[in-house]
């Protein structure tokens, strides 16, 4: 098997998505269509008005590369957050918010990334002073009107925007690690699970029918019939006082370290590459297996 990280992420993306069912990805699309139709609104209000497009360049500039690299994460994974709910019918998150963002961190975040693909597409426009910013912009806006044109998409191009931006923006985050920025790093630090997932945990009875005994791998001791205990979503079951303390260090289960989600933006985009790179395995497997 090929190494994750030697994989074009599009390439991955694209995997993952050919498991979808034609339901999942009709509410994918419709979902994410309505998110790009916004995110288009906030950028033509920001490039038609001179004083909003300084206030938000403005904000952009106050913000040290680390916290620009955490707007950007944050961006990255409420888009994850979406295409992973889509992915499972199960999940036990509700579906991710989209206006989790403040107004003025979307808008700079929109603004950045536009300002990433026109040094990428030429590499001198951003000489000019910043106040001719705005004018460069729309003049590179209006030169690809078709790539920017939110209304003539087919579902196809929606998607393929969708990955484009999911892949554009896990680039510049593995980018930021890497050079590090003091950021999550290759080493897997320990980070707490989320409190509302916490709250949420279901309790169940504990019952000895099926395979006898039951204990819990905290404290080794039998989790007696009838008592409450806590259940995992890998449905692994522990006593409530012994479980806490473990997911106020860890998100992991303390049987098959099933990963659960956390408050850290950058472990929850690593946890949730990890669940659509696996996706994209068992796709490429089936595929394989196909052929044979
Ligand atoms: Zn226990
Ligand atoms: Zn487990």
């Amino acid at each position: 098997m090929e190494k994750l990280d030697q994989i074009p992420l599009e390439t991955i993306l694209m995997s993952t998505l050919s498991t979808f069912t034609s339901h999942q990805l009709s509410d994918l699309t419709l979902y994410f269509s309505s998110l790009h139709h916004r995110h288009h609104r906030r950028i033509f209000s920001l490039l038609s008005s001179p004083m909003l497009f300084s206030l938000t360049l403005h904000h952009l500039h106050s913000l040290s590369l680390h916290n620009k690299s955490l707007l950007i994460a944050k961006h990255l994974l409420s888009k994850l957050a979406i295409f992973t709910h889509f992915m499972h019918n199960d999940t036990i998150l509700p579906p991710p918010s989209t206006t989790s963002m403040k107004h003025r961190d979307l808008d700079a975040v929109l603004l950045l990334l536009l300002l990433c693909e026109l040094r990428q597409h030429d590499p001198e426009a951003l000489d000019l002073p910043p106040s001719r910013w705005r004018v460069v912009i729309c003049q590179y806006i209006a030169k690809d009107a078709l790539k920017f044109s939110s209304i003539s998409c087919s579902n196809r191009e929606i998607i393929m925007k969708f990955i484009d931006l999911l892949a554009k923006c896990k680039n510049f985050v593995n980018a930021m690690i890497h050079a590090g920025d003091g950021i999550g790093g290759k080493d897997r630090k320990e980070v707490a699970t989320s409190i509302a997932v916490v709250v949420a945990l279901p309790s169940i009875e504990a019952s000895n029918d099926n395979d006898g005994r039951k204990e819990c791998v905290i404290c080794k001791e039998e989790m007696k019939e009838g008592r409450d205990v806590c259940k995992l979503p890998c449905h692994h079951t522990f006593h409530w006082i012994c479980i806490l303390p473990w997911l106020k260090k860890r998100n992991t289960c303390p049987c098959c370290r099933y990963q659960l989600p956390s408050d850290d933006v950058y472990a929850e985009i690593q946890r949730l590459w990890e669940v659509v790179a696996k996706m994209s395995d068992s796709a490429n497997f089936v595929g394989i297996s196909n052929c044979n």
